[in-house]
This record gives structure tokens, sequence and C-alpha cells, in this order.
């Protein structure tokens, strides 16, 4: 007997999403939540971050409004008003964690408040009760990593899940950013925008985003953030941290030798790692891998024991909530007995959303020189853009890697709207589009699109302004 056709272990975007669309199937779901629904990325993560962003990008505008034509009164200056930006953050996701709860409510979904473990007769236990269902899908997540040695006070060092919740009442001002990925070039943007001094510190040979994006438009990040004030220094080895009276001293190494920094904090981006050590999957029969992942069959997102499902940040998949989204489908669909066609990995979009933002989605020229396809690649600038000159965001591209004569393999941008610009590419990737079947296709002018289309109508030998 089963309480329930579906439990979910967990309420992030995964476990949200898993509940809500077995709902709109007619299933009877319960959905175990420690926290609040919303998981990291509303609460910690996807919401918060942007927002600031958002915050960011009004005092960079409201900073050049007078080369927009608008004058701001003598002698006055826009300043960061932080405690604002924070209060306007922490409304939107209120908001939105309100909505949550009221569509599980609708769905009639059964939210249990507490912390749920797999046990070995396939139930979820949580407080003493015990929830079965006829399947279980695990949406456990994933927290930030640590520096071994390195001690996240909250205050002085923190994670990205104290930053994107700060009340701080004013910003630091002087902050080094370990790590220079994601979520370190979403902060560097943040920060450096709102005039705080910031360093970037990364591992890896390129100091922002060394993994991923296309260098091409890496670079042009790279360059803009260079330009409006973030130091960068890649190839770094961050030493111990010392607490000075006035902050926190960084030595670190870089080929060019030793340095140290004085910061009022230290923001720790070098990744995330999945939540999983206590969930029952022992107990379960639920296979995790070495490096804590829940192996799952990607073709159905089910775990190494039948009727258990895992998806979202705990499986080795791309960290993103809507590539747990995706995968919720995968494994409701499974659950109700359909052969629902799998996540391509390979081809999911991908959003930064720094100043400028970048997105891409499929191959990257290396990735496609690598893998020994012959390709034609056509780049297209957006200093020529009618729409980017107006907006006064010249800085980005257009890069479309094609297979010679074949379908478009990977399509990546920077500049404005790169976020929503994105989708485009996303689905002449995912449909195995021609260059040619969409240069045929007729863009608005004039619109930040239109170099898609450019770019697109280049690889016909001809172009229009490109
Ligand atoms: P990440 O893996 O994107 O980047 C971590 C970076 O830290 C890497 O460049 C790595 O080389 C570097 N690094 C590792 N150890 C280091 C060290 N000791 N010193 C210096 N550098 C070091 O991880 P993240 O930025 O922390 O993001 C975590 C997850 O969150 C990712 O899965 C990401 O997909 C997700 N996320 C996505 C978005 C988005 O899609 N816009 C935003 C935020 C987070």
């Amino acid at each position: 007997m089963s309480d329930f056709d579906v439990v979910v272990l967990g309420g992030g975007p995964g476990g949200y999403a898993s509940a809500l669309y077995a709902a709109s199937a007619g299933l009877t779901v319960a959905l175990v939540e420690k926290e609040k629904v919303g998981g990291t990325c509303l609460h910690r993560g996807c919401i918060p971050a942007k927002a600031l962003l958002h915050a960011a990008e009004v005092f960079r505008t409201v900073s050049h409004a007078g080369a927009h034509g608008v004058r701001l009164p003598e002698g006055v200056e826009p300043e960061p008003d932080w405690p604002a930006a924070n209060s306007r953050k922490a409304g939107i996701v209120n908001q939105l964690h309100k909505g949550l709860s009221g569509l599980l409510k609708r769905r009639k979904v059964t939210v249990v408040n507490g912390w749920g473990r797999l046990t070995a007769d396939g139930a979820v236990a949580v407080d003493g009760q015990n929830l079965r269902g006829r399947a279980v899908i695990v949406c456990a997540g994933s927290a930030p990593r640590a520096i071994p040695g390195m001690e996240v006070d909250g205050v002085r060092v923190v994670t990205s899940d104290q930053s994107t919740n700060s009340e701080a009442d004013r910003l630091p001002e002087r902050v080094a950013v370990i790590g220079g990925g994601v979520i370190g070039a979403e902060f560097a943007s943040v920060y450096t925008d709102l005039k705080v001094d910031t360093t970037l510190l990364e591992a890896l040979p390129h100091g922002v985003l060394p993994i991923g994006p296309d260098r091409d438009v890496a670079d042009v990040l790279a360059r803009s953030l260079k330009k409006r004030g973030t130091t960068i220094h890649a190839e770094t080895r961050v030493g111990t941290l010392e607490q000075t009276s006035n902050g926190v001293v960084v030595p670190f190494e870089t080929p060019r030798g030793s340095d140290k920094i004085e910061v009022d904090q230290v923001l720790v981006s070098i990744g995330r790692r999945p939540v999983t050590e206590d969930i029952g999957a022992a107990e379960a029969g639920v296979r995790i891998d070495q490096r804590g992942f829940v192996e799952v069959d990607t073709a159905t997102m089910q775990t190494s024991r039948p009727g258990v499902y895992a998806i979202g940040d705990c499986v080795g998949t791309p960290g993103l909530a809507h590539v747990a989204y995706a995968e919720a489908m995968v494994a409701v669909d499974h659950i109700l007995g359909e052969n629902p066609p799998p996540v391509d990995y390979a081809k999911v979009p991908w959003v930064v959303y720094t100043h400028p933002e970048v997105a891409w989605t499929g191959m990257t020229e290396a990735e496609a020189r690598a893998a020994g396809r012959d390709v034609e690649v056509h780049k297209h600038a957006m200093a020529g853009n009618g729409r980017a000159m107006i907006l006064g965001e010249t800085d980005g591209l257009v890069k479309v890697v094609a297979a010679r004569g074949g379908p478009i393999l990977g399509f990546h941008l920077v500049g404005p709207w790169a976020s929503e610009l994105l989708h485009e590419g996303y689905l002449a990737v995912n449909w195995e589009a021609l260059p040619s079947d969409v240069g045929r296709l007729v863009h608005a002018h004039p619109s930040l699109a239109e170099a898609i289309g450019e770019t697109m109508i280049t690889f016909s030998g001809r172009s229009l302004h490109g």
C-alpha cells in the first residue's frame, strides 16, 4: 500500500518541479523539505543573486544617465543603497516563495517539514513518520564547497549563501573573490559595478570562466571586468588567510610571484558539492559515486534502486535549476510508464548573468575541433548593432560554430540580454538547424537579435552589414 504515488525528497527547483509536474498529471505527491520550499535557487542562489545584479545594473545606468540625455541635479552623484537593494531582493524572494507555496497547495501537494531519509524498505522517514510512495524522487541538492583549512565565518569569509542573504547595512569596500567560475564572475560583476575594490583569484590559467564557455565570449567578459576595475589573477594559489583588525589578509602565489592583499571580505566560490551524506542512500541501496553524487541512469533518472529516482544538483549533471526542471519531467514521465526523451546535457542552455551577460549552448569551437569535427565558425560583434548602440552596450559578440556544410553545433553570446537572446540559438542547436535555415528567418530591425541573423547569413559567403 502506498500513501502517495510519489514522495519527493527536497523542495528546491528539482523537488518542487517534480511535485508540481507529477500533481499536474494527476498523481498524489508528498514533498519533504527541511527549510522553505524553493531551495538554494530561490533563497540563496539564482533569484537573490540576479536581483543584486539588477541593482548593480540600475546603478551603472543611472551613473551614465548623462550620456543618455538625462541630467542629474548639479553636484548629485548616485550612490548604491545596499540595504534597499537587499530589501528589494528579499521582497522578490518572499513573493516567489509565497507564490510557490500557494501553487503547491492548489495542486494538493502534501508538504512535510523536516529532514527526510530513505529507508531500507523504500519509504522516506521524516521525524518518525514513514511516507510511502510508489516512487521516490531524491532532490537533495548541493552546498558550497569549502577550501580545506579555510574557516567560513559568514562575516569576513563567506560563501555565496551568505552574500545573497546579506543584511549588512553597507557594502564591503574591498573584496577578494576566490574562484572565477559562474558565481565568482557574477559577484565580481556586482561588486565592481557598485564600486567595491574587487580582486578575483582563480586557480586555472584563465581568470574568468575558465571552464565552460567559448574563450572568445569569456574573454569579452574578462576584458570588460578589467576595464571597469576588477583585478584578475589567474593560476593563483591562495595561502592561509590572516584576520587583522581591519579585515583579512589574503596571501597568494601566481607564476609571477607571491603577493598579498588586505580586504574586508573574502567570497569563496570554488564550486558546489552534492548533499548526499545523510539521506539514507546506503540503507536504501541507492549507490553514491566517489564524488558524492547519486548514480543515475540519465535515460530515466532512476537510481540503482528501482523506483527511486534522483535529479538536480545531487546527481552529477550540470548544476542548473532549469536542468533540474527538465530532469523532473523525465523522472515523472517514466514513473507514469512513458518513455520520455532524456535531457541532452551537451546542448542545455548556460547563462552567466554578469555585465556583459555570457550565454551558450552546444559545443565551443575548441570542443568541436578537439572532437575532430571539420567546422566553420563565424562571429559578429555587437559594436555595429544599432540597438546595442542605443542601449550604450556595444561590448558583445555572437559566435556560431557549425559543421562545414552542416548543422549548427554551438551558439555563443556575450553582450546585452544574451540571457534572453540565447534561446533562438538553443532551438537551432537542438533542432540541428543549418545556418542557412536561421539566416533566412527575418529578424526585427532594430534589435539585438539581428546580430544573430547577420552571423547566420555570413555562412552563405554573402552578408548584409557584417
Ligand atoms: P564553478 O565550478 O563554476 O567555478 C569554480 C571555480 O573555482 C573554477 O573556475 C575553479 O577552477 C576555481 N577554483 C577551484 N578551487 C579553487 C581554489 N582553491 N582557488 C582558486 N580557484 C579555485 O563553481 P561556482 O561558481 O561556485 O558555481 C557552483 C555551481 O552553481 C555551478 O554548478 C554553477 O553551474 C551553479 N551556478 C550557476 C549559475 C548560473 O547558471 N548563472 C549561477 C551561479 C551558480
